[in-house]
C-alpha cells in the first residue's frame, strides 16, 4: 500500500522532540522505522507527524549505571549493537541472544532496542528477555524523567508523548538464555521463552505463546530450588491454566504450552551449564 501523508522533522535535542510529540497531535516518533514505516503503509498505524529521534545523542550508549550494578543501555541501540556488545554479552547474554535472534542483518541493523520494546500489536524478542532479566526503562515525558518496570512497559501502552531513553538492566553474568521458535516466512517468534537463575530462583518470561511477554511466577514457584530437567519444568508448564497460551495460526493452546516449556527446559539447561563453564 502507499504510504499516507505525515510531516516529518528531525529536533536537535529530546527537549524539542519532547515538546514536538507532546503537543503536536498524531505525532509519533521514529526510531529505525522497521515497524513504524511497514505499519504505516499497511494502514495499522497512523501519523500525522514523525518526530525523528534518530539524532539524540541522550539515547545512545551502552555502560554501566553510576553503582556499577546495572547496564544502562541507551534506547538507539540497534539490535546489532546489543546483540555483539561486549559487556551485555557477558553481563545480559538474554538480551544479546534476543537481539541476535531478530529477523534479518537489515532489520537488526536499523532496529533499535526502544523500538523493538514498543512495537505494539505483535509479539517481539526483547520484551521476553527485559523480563526475565527484570530491567527497569527509562523514560522521559512532558511532566520529566520516570523509570518503569519492563513488566510494566510489555502490558503497555507506553505514557503518551514519552519517549523511552534507556534499558536499565541488572548483570547476571552467565546464568541467563533465550530460546525462540521462529515464524518461517517473517523471523517474528511463534513463541519465545528467556530465564535468568538467580539465589532467589529463576526468572521465566515468555512471549507468542501467551497474549503478550509475561512472567510466569507460577513457574518459577514450582522450579524453586531446582531440579531444572525436562520432565520438571514441563510439569511445571502443564499446572499452568490452559488459557494463558492463545491458540493462532494453526497452533493449539496445548502444543504452544508445551513448545514454550521445552524452549523454557532448554534455556535453563544452557543457563545452567554457561554458569558452571
Ligand atoms: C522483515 C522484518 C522482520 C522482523 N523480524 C523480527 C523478529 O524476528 N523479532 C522481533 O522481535 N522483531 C522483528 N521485527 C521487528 C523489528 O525488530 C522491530 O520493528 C524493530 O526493532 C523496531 O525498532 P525501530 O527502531 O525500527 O522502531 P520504529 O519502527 O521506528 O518504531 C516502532 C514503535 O516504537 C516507537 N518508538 C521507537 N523508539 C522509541 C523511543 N525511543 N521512545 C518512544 N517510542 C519509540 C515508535 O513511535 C513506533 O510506535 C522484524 C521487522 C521486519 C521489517
Amino acid at each position: 500500500m502507499i504510504l499516507a501523508e505525515f510531516d516529518y522533522v528531525r529536533p536537535a535535542g529530546l527537549d524539542e522532540a519532547l515538546a514536538l510529540l507532546s503537543g503536536t497531535r498524531g505525532a509519533k516518533a521514529l526510531a529505525g522505522g522497521q515497524s513504524l514505516l511497514p505499519d504505516l503503509r499497511s494502514g495499522a498505524d497512523r501519523a500525522g507527524l514523525l518526530v525523528d529521534i534518530r539524532r539524540l545523542a541522550e539515547l545512545r550508549g551502552i555502560g554501566r549505571t553510576t553503582d556499577g550494578t546495572r547496564l544502562r543501555i541507551g534506547a538507539l541501540t540497534t539490535l546489532a549493537e546489543l546483540a555483539t556488545d561486549p559487556l551485555v554479552l557477558a553481563e545480559a547474554p538474554e538480551l544479546a541472544a534476543a537481539a541476535r535472534a531478530n529477523g534479518d542483518p537489515q532489520v537488526r541493523n536499523l532496529g533499535t532496542i526502544g523500538g523493538n520494546l514498543l512495537a505494539a500489536g505483535r509479539a517481539t524478542d526483547l520484551p521476553v528477555a527485559a523480563l526475565a532479566a527484570d530491567a527497569v526503562a527509562e523514560l522521559a515525558g512532558p511532566d520529566g524523567r520516570s523509570t518503569v518496570p519492563a513488566e510494566e512497559l510489555a502490558a503497555g501502552p507506553a505514557p503518551a508523548g514519552s519517549v523511552l531513553t534507556a534499558l536499565l538492566v541488572p548483570a547476571a553474568g552467565p546464568a541467563a538464555a533465550f530460546e525462540k521458535t521462529a515464524d518461517r516466512a517473517t523471523r517474528y517468534p511463534v513463541c519465545a521463552t528467556a530465564v535468568r537463575i538467580t539465589p532467589g530462583g529463576p526468572r521465566i518470561a515468555v512471549t507468542g505463546a501467551t497474549s503478550r511477554a509475561l512472567r510466569l511466577r507460577g513457574v518459577e514457584d514450582r522450579l524453586r530450588g531446582g531440579p531444572y530437567g525436562t520432565d520438571a519444568v514441563l510439569a511445571a508448564f502443564r499446572a499452568e491454566p490452559r488459557e494463558l497460551f492463545v491458540p493462532g495460526r494453526g497452533t493449539s493452546a496445548e502444543y504452544l504450552g508445551h513448545l514454550v516449556g521445552v524452549l523454557t527446559a532448554r534455556a535453563l539447561h544452557r543457563a545452567e551449564q554457561a554458569l558452571a563453564r
